[in-house]
C-alpha cells in the first residue's frame, strides 16, 4: 500500500505536470465510484490550481475553491499518460485536458482506492489524521506513547495519531531504532522514544528522496518505480540475514499486519543482566 514517500512522489509529479491543466472531457468514470461521489461529472471545466498531500490523501485544489481528495488505498495509482494508450480494465477515471496530449488515470485493481469531493463532514478519518510523520519529534511521540500500552507497531500505524506512516516504514523505524514491534508503547524508554522520532523522519526523508517503494502496483505518475525498495533493511527481507548482526530476518503477525524484524537486535525483553530504569 502506499505509504507518505509514495503519495508525497505522486503529489510532486501532479505538480511538476498537471498543474495548470483544465479539464476538458471526463471519457470514463467507473460505477463504484460515481456511487461514492456523483458530482465527479462535474469536474469537467476545473482547473488543477494545486496537488497537496496530507497523510496518506491527495487533495487537489481546482479553480472553483472546490478540493478533490484522492486516497490511493491498496493499489490505486495515478498516472499522467499519452492520450493514445488504451484504457486498461482498471482504470476507473480517466480525464483529458484542453492542451497537452496526456490524460489522467485513475488505475486500481482492487477498487480501494477514493476519488471524491472533499466537504465538511468528510468520512473515513480524514479529519482525524495525527501529526504528519514527517514532523514527529522526542516530545510529541512521548505524549502519543504515554497513554497507552498498545504495541508500537499498532500505534506507528493508526493513523489518527502519526499520518504517513504504514507497514514497509514502521518496520523500518523500529529496526533502526532497534525496538521490538510488539513492544508496548508505554514501556518504551525516553532514548528509544527519542531514536524512533529521528528514525521515523529520516527513514521518510530517504525514501521521499528515492521516490518510495514499489512492490507491486505502486508507480509514479510516469509509470516509474520507486527506488527505496533495495535500501530496505527488515520489510520483504524475512529469512535473509540482518545486516547489523547476522541473525535471520523474521515476520510475525502485529496490529494485523505482516511485521519484519531481528530477533537479536530488536529484543522484547531488556537484555538480562540489565535493570529496567523505570
Ligand atoms: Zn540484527
Amino acid at each position: 500500500m502506499p505509504e507518505l514517500p509514495e503519495v508525497e512522489t505522486v503529489v510532486r509529479g501532479l505538480n511538476a505536470q498537471a498543474k495548470g491543466l483544465t479539464i476538458k472531457t471526463i471519457p470514463h468514470i467507473a460505477e463504484h465510484l460515481m456511487r461514492r461521489d456523483e458530482k465527479l461529472r462535474t469536474l469537467v471545466g476545473e482547473t488543477f490550481v494545486n496537488f497537496d498531500r496530507r497523510g496518506k490523501y491527495i487533495i487537489a485544489e481546482l479553480s472553483s475553491g472546490r478540493k478533490l481528495l484522492i486516497h490511493l488505498r491498496m493499489s490505486g495509482r495515478i498516472l499522467f499518460i499519452n492520450r493514445s494508450e488504451r484504457r486498461q480494465k482498471h482504470d476507473h477515471f480517466v480525464s483529458t485536458f484542453e492542451t497537452g496530449t496526456e490524460k489522467l488515470v485513475f488505475r486500481d485493481t482492487r477498487k480501494f482506492g477514493v476519488l471524491e469531493f472533499l466537504h465538511e463532514n468528510q468520512h473515513g478519518g480524514f479529519q482525524k489524521l495525527g501529526i504528519e510523520a514527517t514532523a514527529v519529534t522526542a516530545n510529541v511521540l512521548t505524549h502519543l506513547l504515554a497513554a497507552t500500552s498498545r504495541p508500537i507497531k499498532a500505534l506507528l500505524l493508526d493513523q489518527s495519531a502519526l499520518a504517513g506512516l504504514g507497514n514497509i516504514y514502521a518496520d523500518e523505524s523500529l529496526y533502526l531504532s532497534k525496538i521490538h514491534p510488539l513492544k508496548p508503547c508505554n514501556e518504551l524508554e525516553p532514548e528509544e522514544i527519542g531514536n524512533l522520532a529521528i528514525n521515523i523522519r529520516k527513514v521518510l526523508r530517504a525514501a521521499v528522496k528515492k521516490m518510495g517503494t514499489t512492490f507491486d502496483s505502486y508507480s509514479g505518475i510516469n509509470g516509474n518505480p520507486g527506488e527505496y525498495s533495495r535500501y530496505l533493511c527488515v520489510y520483504n527481507r524475512e529469512g535473509t540475514p540482518c545486516s547489523r548482526c547476522g541473525k535471520t530476518i523474521v515476520k510475525i503477525r502485529a496490529a494485523g499486519r505482516g511485521t519484519h524484524f531481528c530477533p537479536s537486535c530488536q529484543r522484547l525483553k531488556p537484555a538480562r543482566g540489565r535493570k529496567r530504569s523505570r
